[in-house]
């Protein structure tokens, strides 16, 4: 026999002995009836209690449990619910913040493409921008760093990150180039015995002659960032170098040789004292033909005292060039002339004592001596060339700009 059933036997033994046959004496009116409540009638009503009772309580653990469980669920629920608005109103506000910056990438964008197109139209740059920004005008060749972006932004905004990073690199390259074509334009111009610094700062405060394109403009790169500004202000630099080196009067203003002691002074010819000669004298044939020595607009066919008949012509940045004791005018106030253009020619009107050019060169109103620009090296006629080219595409550009508005 195995414990098992032993243990069986003995707990039915103890719950057969809580029932036991009854006998309930009822006395009623004097009569005595007995009521017989058996064992198995009370093992019965026992167990219908106890099942009842069981389910009873099954069905409220069940209730209770199901309570339990609704609660969490709900709680989860909600927990997710407001992770999903929250995650929504992070979302809504990365939205905003991406098309706000990708409004600034695309507004920067254009402004480099402007710039590039403008300035090199279809000139490559250079690769590498640490290639060019070794000279004293590469010192602000740093990386543009526009950090508009902010690294809190879900990875799908990172895209914009690595367009911020191309532009960056872009700009950087576009900056290198102008300051090395800016520094090559100041070299010449510093030859030709000119201060391409006290240039730059006369053309920014409106002084250097007519530079219609920036006049106002300075400073509205400005809003895309200080790097944006440093850029302008190379673009600045660099236009009025490449402009000054296209205005200096290098060309030859008649095809005979110069007397190149004649500036200076001297003995004037009629008091027979001494006197500033303001210019160079060129001898030649009465009519030899009167060449403009620069690109320029003419601004004055008159006579002048003393000078005769004269012609003046204003190249911009304040550079301008006179041609006196002419016989005969070839150009009118206002025409634009090129550089090597016949204007005049050559006579003895004013005071002079024989056929001959006298030829001026003004800088900001005062007399310098043409000698250094006529005398100008091959190198920097060269850069001159470049100069003059570029300068030309950026008028035709500009005129192409405004022609399509
Ligand atoms: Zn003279």
């Amino acid at each position: 026999m195995s414990s098992l059933s032993t243990g069986l036997r003995h707990w039915r033994q103890r719950f057969n002995a809580l029932f036991q046959d009854h006998e309930i004496f009822v006395r009623t009116h004097g009569h005595v009836r007995f009521l017989r409540v058996s064992a198995v009638w009370q093992k019965r009503v026992a167990l219908i209690a106890g099942a009842v009772l069981l389910v009873w309580a099954g069905a409220t653990l069940t209730v209770f449990v199901n309570q339990i469980l609704t609660a969490g669920e709900r709680a989860e629920v909600a927990r997710k619910e407001a992770a999903a608005a929250a995650s929504e109103a992070r979302i809504a506000q990365y939205r905003d913040r991406v098309a706000e910056i990708a409004a600034d990438l695309d507004e920067r964008q254009a402004q480099l493409e402007d710039w590039q197109e403008t300035y090199f139209g279809a000139e490559p740059l250079p690769a590498d921008a640490k290639a060019d920004g070794s000279d004293a005008a590469g010192k602000d060749a740093h990386p543009l760093k526009t950090s508009a972006l902010d690294p809190r932004l879900p990875p799908e905004a990172q895209a914009l990150a690595q367009i911020e990073a191309r532009q960056e690199a872009f700009s950087a390259r576009l900056l290198a180039a102008v300051n090395a074509r800016a520094s090559k334009a100041g070299d010449a111009v510093a030859k030709l015995g000119l201060d391409p610094q006290s240039l730059v700062k006369k053309a920014s405060t409106g002084q250097g002659g007519p530079f219609i394109p920036w006049r106002g403009r300075i400073g509205r790169a400005g809003a895309l960032g200080k790097s944006f500004a440093a850029l302008e202000g190379a673009l600045f630099r660099m236009e009025v170098l490449e402009r000054t080196l296209v205005a200096i009067p290098s060309g030859q203003p008649a095809h005979v040789l110069m007397l190149s002691s004649s500036y200076g002074y001297r003995h004037d010819p009629f008091t027979g004292a001494s006197a500033m000669h303001a210019g160079l004298d060129f001898p030649g044939p009465l009519g030899t033909p009167i060449l403009a020595a620069a690109p320029g607009k003419v601004a004055f066919v008159g006579r002048r005292s003393g000078y005769g008949n004269v012609v003046e012509v204003d190249h911009g940045q304040g550079i301008m060039t006179r041609y006196a004791h002419l016989s005969g005018f070839d150009t009118a106030v206002g025409a634009r002339v090129g550089a090597g253009q016949q204007i005049a020619r050559m006579g003895s009107t004013g005071r002079s004592t024989g056929s001959h050019l006298h030829f001026e060169v003004r800088l900001n109103g005062v007399a310098v001596n043409p000698r250094r620009f006529l005398e100008a090296k091959a190198d920097v006629l060269e850069v001159k060339a470049d100069a003059r080219q570029r300068v030309g595409a950026l008028a035709r550009a500009r005129a192409g700009t405004a022609a399509a508005r």
